[in-house]
């Protein structure tokens, strides 16, 4: 019999850290590899952030702190959710935890039951699905394709809500298709949701400050006040301020729920590490100019992929709002030969080949839920993509 649960059965290991590992063995073994698999800022974490978090270890502040943060950390976050998304809350309604993915885990553990049903609009990102079954919950996914941008509508959402419904699971910009929701369009969800007061609102707002053109940022919670007593916020460090080894995340909410997910993490990871909430609350209360800055190099970069790749034979990529992520649709590949004439059948099939002949790691559709597409993250140097995208032209044009 095996030692292992049956719970993990029922979860894979994420897909993208796959895609990261097999390009770093490839790259071992000698071979030329641009990665475009991974999520995170290629840029550096600030001086000022690194010197908070050296200071705090100099300091001594390397014991326990509160499980759910420290309260300076914590008014910091209330102040920031009222200047930037125009949200009330008290320290006593926020949470801190060891990243982002963190406050989702621990949402999810502390309120499914059997049965719960989870709304997550796909494409989505890898980890929801997967933490809504250890949870013991029920994904339900509703499809939201190139033809709406990547949006999820209003009709679709409703049809998708059962009385077992516990929460929606939004994300905007997201992760992987960049699009962003407009106040009108998220508009148009809160409203559906006003009308369904058993379902609640987890917004992932990880990629607020990374956004492009004119689009203006709106969260849940803002657009509809009258979501605030069933919406958790949830947002980080680890994007806007190229912290993710810093492992800092917080959430936002009722207060009940708060607590309740405290004492998940009280029994699992306790605090999050206090020399990351240090460095995360000079973050959050500093300068923030260089992120606007440095969005315009994501913008620059992600104006650059987008035409190269709809120069590619076979490709069609839609401009995204935010976010580091391209997803391109490789319809027009499928059915196509390698000139090893092997058959591409599926995104899987595209992303493997790609990789195999040259050396151009990214994710397949099939692991955020919509085909045949895959994903790019283009946080990396202007000449890696640009490389990569010729790389990738020369793949599709070989195609037969
Ligand atoms: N949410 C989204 C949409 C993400 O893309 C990620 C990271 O890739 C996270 C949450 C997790 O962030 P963290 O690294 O803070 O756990």
């Amino acid at each position: 019999m095996s030692i292992i649960a049956e719970s993990l059965g029922r979860i894979k290991p994420s897909p993208t850290i796959a895609v990261t590992t097999k390009a770093a063995e490839l790259r071992a073994a000698g071979r030329d590899v641009i990665g475009l698999g991974a999520g995170e800022p290629d840029f550096d974490t600030p001086d000022n952030i690194k010197a908070a978090g050296k200071r705090a270890i100099d300091e001594g502040k390397t014991k326990y702190t509160a499980v759910d943060g420290i309260v300076e950390l914590k008014q910091a976050i209330c102040d920031k959710l009222k200047r930037e998304n125009g949200l009330t809350y008290e320290t006593s309604q926020v949470t801190v935890c060891s990243g982002g993915k963190q406050v989702i885990f621990n949402a999810l553990l502390a309120t499914l039951n059997p049965g719960d049903e989870v709304i997550i609009p796909a494409p989505y990102w890898v980890s929801y699905p997967d933490m809504v079954l250890l949870g013991g919950g029920t994904p339900v996914f509703v499809e939201a394709t190139a033809a709406t941008n990547f949006k999820m509508q209003a009709a679709d959402l409703e049809a998708a809500i059962t009385p077992k419904t516990k929460w929606l699971i939004f994300n905007s910009p997201s992760n992987p298709t960049g699009a962003g929701y407009s106040r009108d369009e998220l508009k148009k969800l809160t409203d559906v949701l006003v009308r369904h007061p058993n379902v609640w609102i987890l917004t992932d707002d990880m990629y607020e400050h990374l956004v492009y053109d004119d689009f203006k940022f709106v969260t849940p919670a803002e657009v509809e006040p009258k979501l605030y007593d069933r919406t958790l916020t949830m947002n980080g460090v680890s994007k806007a301020y190229a912290m993710t080894g810093w492992r800092i995340g917080y959430g936002a909410g009722p207060k009940e729920l708060i607590k309740a997910m405290a004492k998940v993490q009280s029994q699992s990871t306790s605090n999050p590490s206090s020399i990351g909430q240090y460095a995360a609350l000079e973050a959050l209360n500093g300068p923030q100019d260089f992120i606007a800055e440095r969005a315009k190099v994501f913008e620059g970069r992600r104006d650059l992929v987008v035409g190269m790749l709809n120069q590619a034979s076979g490709l069609s990529c839609p401009t995204p709002d935010g976010a580091f992520y391209v997803y391109p649709s490789c319809a027009g590949c499928i059915g196509k030969k390698t000139p090893e004439g092997k058959v591409i059948e599926n995104d899987l099939d595209f992303v493997t080949a790609l990789l195999e002949t040259e050396g151009v790691a990214v994710v397949h559709g099939e692991a955020f839920g919509l085909s045949p597409h895959f994903r790019i993250s283009y946080a990396t140097s202007t000449e890696a993509l640009t490389e990569a995208c010729i790389r990738i032209q020369r793949f599709c044009g070989s195609l037969t």
